[in-house]
């Protein structure tokens, strides 16, 4: 029984046997492929060179077509060479000794006869390495297509397993739905990467930023994936495995004993009403905070909707999509507008050719949109149309200074101008709220919120620009911290900004929906929270057994601790 440690996601525990997939793009990974692979390992290996053979032979000339002189002659260079066994002998080798996959076998063969070619006196000879590097890439490409990769799967293939990957983007993530898969882990991400968000609005246990995943577990390992604490644990013996299955029983009766709170309001000890509302990702989502009885969508975030397609979807099937939120929900429906850039890449982050230094400050969200109308006009039309079919919030996310603000409010003025004189049904007096994610809006949260109906602040991206750490980069994954005095006194400040200005404030982040930290929000003075719908009936537990009062009295001495740890018990204390 093997044990790895990395960090979880979602609180629930997965059983079964796991599926070790290739990224496309992503270069070759290493995988150690069991012994009793290793012959079909290697016949993988000779297929791969067959076919990238193949593939060049096509490339010849058909009756009557001539090919220029030198490309010719680099073809049939390239052909000789994937007929040498040469090729075969040496990878096959590695694949043998090593253990591993037959793509690592090739690079590293590849790598090492580059290097020794380099090294070679003759200029003519030494230039024979690019061809080495070109047939090997061709090889690995045919190896890699005939290889399991997310997309390309017919749905459900992986049905009832545990993905493990390097790494998954939102849309791998996406794409995950068509398998009804188990768990995942990856190499790679933290726990409020958007694939980390995905993974638990999609009740799917995972661990990301877990190293080594690739390299030590293998296709066909019996797992137990357990999200809460983060470890797996692999060929567990049956005492591990009847254990772990208790606890999973446990961990069901729990969420049916939540349930009784379902209709149950939100409401402190002391009589204070508390708003309860969901973060949706993908529409069907709306269903499980319909039966949580949430007051409403807090946050829909919109796009996902332009993942995994060649075509961005236009006005009107946006609309649709929309609408059918705000009708399904029967309640308030906060939409979000575009929030892509940063790890959320319409290609799924694919062809990143390297130009943008540093995405998560780049060109992303609101300021993506204001710079592309073609993109946002679109969606603001669609989002006011929605506004006819029941109550409708709208939200932009990442405001990051006046100006935008000024632009956006021209810009919804000329929409409702023309949806007037179209004759098109909407709200004109829909609230329209700004997300306060950056340090920048939140210390000047005072004068956002005269241009704007509402804040919500968004956590995940306030933690992550506030304390210089990338939300998705897991060596930094240790410093993310919520309760960092910065970030309380920024949460207080929007909170009593929002107050000060007669203005709902709410917040989305992931922080809202960790029953840990649902009283010190509470005693912050937050009173409407947007979460994860699965988080929703802890938080309203929790609520449910605060006194404001208490918690207010106990906050001075919260924000004046000078010791992280004197902090951290403090509030440890306060949810006693
Ligand atoms: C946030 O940043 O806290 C947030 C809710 O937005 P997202 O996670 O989509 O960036
Ligand atoms: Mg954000």
């Amino acid at each position: 029984m093997l044990a790895l440690h990395g960090t979880g996601v979602g609180h629930g525990i997965a059983i079964g046997k796991a599926r070790v997939i290739n990224r496309p793009n992503k270069g070759v990974e290493q995988y150690t492929v069991a012994a009793d692979a290793i012959e079909a390992e290697l016949d993988r290996l000779s297929g791969g060179i067959r076919k990238a053979r193949e593939s060049l032979l096509d490339l010849r000339p058909h009756s009557g077509e001539t090919l220029p002189e030198e490309v010719a002659s680099l073809l049939e260079a390239h052909v000789t060479m994937l007929e040498d066994p040469a090729l075969l002998d040496e990878p096959a080798r590695i694949v043998r000794e090593q253990r591993v996959n037959a793509e690592y076998a090739l690079s590293a063969w590849g790598r090492r006869m580059e290097i020794m070619f380099t090294r070679i006196q003759d200029p003519y000879l030494r230039s024979k390495s690019v061809d080495i590097g070109q047939v090997v890439q061709r090889v690995i490409g045919a190896l890699m297509d005939s290889a399991e990769t997310l997309g390309r799967q017919p749905e459900g293939t992986f049905d009832g397993e545990i993905i493990i990957a390097a790494d998954l983007t939102p849309a791998d993530t996406i794409e995950l739905k068509k398998h009804r898969i188990t768990g995942f882990i990856t190499s790679l991400g933290g726990p409020i990467s958007h694939t980390a968000i995905l993974a638990r609005s999609m009740k799917i246990p995972a661990i990301v930023g877990l190293h080594g995943a690739i390299r030590f577990l293998r296709t066909g390992d019996l797992l137990i994936l357990d999200g809460k604490r983060g470890v797996i644990l692999a060929s567990p013996d049956q005492k591990a495995l009847e254990a772990y299955q208790r606890r999973r029983e446990k961990i069901v009766r729990r969420h049916q004993a939540l349930e009784t709170l379902r209709d149950a309001d939100a409401v402190t000890l002391d009589g204070a009403p508390v708003t309860l509302l969901s973060n949706v990702e993908l529409p069907e989502e709306v269903d499980l905070s319909v039966s949580q009885n949430a007051d409403g969508v807090g946050l829909y975030r919109t796009e996902f909707l332009f993942m995994n397609r060649a075509e961005l979807p236009n006005e009107e099937e946006q609309y649709v999509i929309y609408s059918d939120i705000v009708t399904r929900s029967h309640r308030p429906v906060t939409i979000r507008t575009l929030d892509l850039g940063a790890d959320k890449q319409v290609d799924g982050g694919r062809t990143n050719d390297g130009r943008t230094i540093n995405p998560a400050l780049g060109m992303r969200a609101l300021r993506l949109c204001l710079h592309n109308l073609g993109l946002f006009k679109p969606q603001l039309r669609a989002i006011f149309r929605a506004s006819a079919h029941g109550p409708t919030r709208m939200m932009v996310p990442m405001v990051s200074n006046v100006d935008e603000l000024n632009q956006l409010r021209v810009l919804l003025d000329e929409v409702r101008n023309e949806l007037t004189d179209q004759g098109q049904v909407f709200d004109p007096a829909m609230p329209v709220g700004g997300m306060i994610e950056v340090p920048a809006a939140a210390v000047s949260a005072d004068i956002f919120a005269r241009k704007l109906d509402f804040l919500s602040i968004g956590t995940n991206d306030l933690i992550q620009y506030t304390l210089a750490i990338d939300r998705v980069d897991d060596e930094v994954n240790y410093l993310y911290d919520p309760l960092h005095p910065s970030i309380l006194r920024l949460i207080k400040m929007v909170i009593d900004a929002g107050r000060s200005a007669g203005i709902p404030v709410s917040m989305c982040g992931e922080m809202a929906g960790d029953p840990e930290y649902t009283r010190i929000l509470l005693a912050l003075g937050l009173r409407e929270f947007s979460m994860d719908p699965a988080s929703l009936l802890e938080v309203k537990q929790r609520v449910r057994i605060s006194d404001i009062g208490h918690l207010e009295s106990r906050l001075p001495g919260i924000l004046g601790a000078v010791e992280p740890e004197e902090l951290r018990g403090l509030v440890q204390q306060l949810n006693q």
